[in-house]
């Protein structure tokens, strides 16, 4: 089993962002995720952590929606189960926290560009490095993590979102993830490099902060939908979880999962 490679304190190598390809997750980073999902999400000391490490690295933030999505087989609302229902509701709070610190870039005793990047490390990374006892851990209730990362590995029902949903997210992806033109938003580490480089003022931040704010607005509708009471999502709102983690970590993951650019063009 190998791990991802991390290197440094404050920021770890894996806070890079991912390159166009699949993730091969590997059976103990599935273990921890599905664990995670499970209970862990729900701790307030754990919402502490997230919002200093601005959610997980790049390739955890992903994981972490792979293997929800791929795995959580039954749930309510009209799609039943597959669905990125744990993913929206932390989403939503993360975004809505940090588009209050973007719309205060100078409030918080930071430079702004310190403001954009994780002040804790990913707590999933950190996790990895806690060696097993016995090399054995168990998965939650019992389960098989190494079957389970084989089936998440596949990426079916992901694949399925991202491309279902491209249309509606592709336009407003970030030009310098993508290689692509267009006037989209830049995602967090492309906005922190605009600020170092003196490239983006508060203005822009201001701007990002507005659509974080609204982009959480439909990430409360969309997990409402996935509830026994809530409104099915239209498409907008279906193309929200791609768009904050797009934000948040990168949009290169999606846009080769719905076939927009291919893994010669990683990196
Ligand atoms: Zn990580
Ligand atoms: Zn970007």
């Amino acid at each position: 089993m190998s791990r991802p490679k991390e290197a440094g304190m404050a920021i770890p190598e894996s806070s890079e962002l991912l390159p166009a390809a699949p993730l091969l997750l590997t059976t103990e980073e599935v273990r921890l995720l599905w664990a995670f999902v499970h209970g862990d999400i729900m701790n307030a000391a754990m919402r502490t952590w997230l919002r200093a490490s601005l959610g997980f690295c790049p390739r955890h933030t992903w994981a972490y929606a792979v293997v929800e999505i791929e795995l959580w087989e039954a749930g309510v609302g009209a799609r039943g189960g597959h669905q990125p229902f744990d993913v929206s509701v932390l989403y939503e709070f993360l975004a809505r926290d940090f588009a209050r610190r973007l719309a205060l870039p100078h409030g918080w005793g930071r430079r702004p560009e310190a403001v954009l990047m994780p002040s804790r490390r990913c707590y999933l990374c950190t996790q990895l490095e806690v060696p097993l006892k016995d090399g054995f851990a168990l998965g939650y209730a019992n389960s098989n993590s190494a079957s389970l990362a084989a089936e998440a590995n596949l990426l079916l029902h992901t694949r399925r979102w991202c491309e279902a949903t491209a249309d509606e997210w592709s336009g407003r992806a970030c030009p310098a993830c993508l290689g692509l033109g267009g006037d989209g938003f830049p995602c967090r580490a492309h906005l922190a490099e605009r600020v170092r480089v003196g490239a983006a003022d508060d203005g822009a931040l201001a701007a990002s902060s507005r659509m974080l704010a609204s982009l959480a607005d439909r990430l409360a509708d969309l997990s409402a939908s996935m509830t026994a009471s809530g409104q099915p999502a239209d498409a907008e709102t279906e193309a929200s979880w791609v768009e904050v983690l797009g934000f948040f970590a990168g949009w290169r993951f999606p846009a080769f999962l719905a076939g927009l650019t291919d893994a010669s063009a990683a990196e």
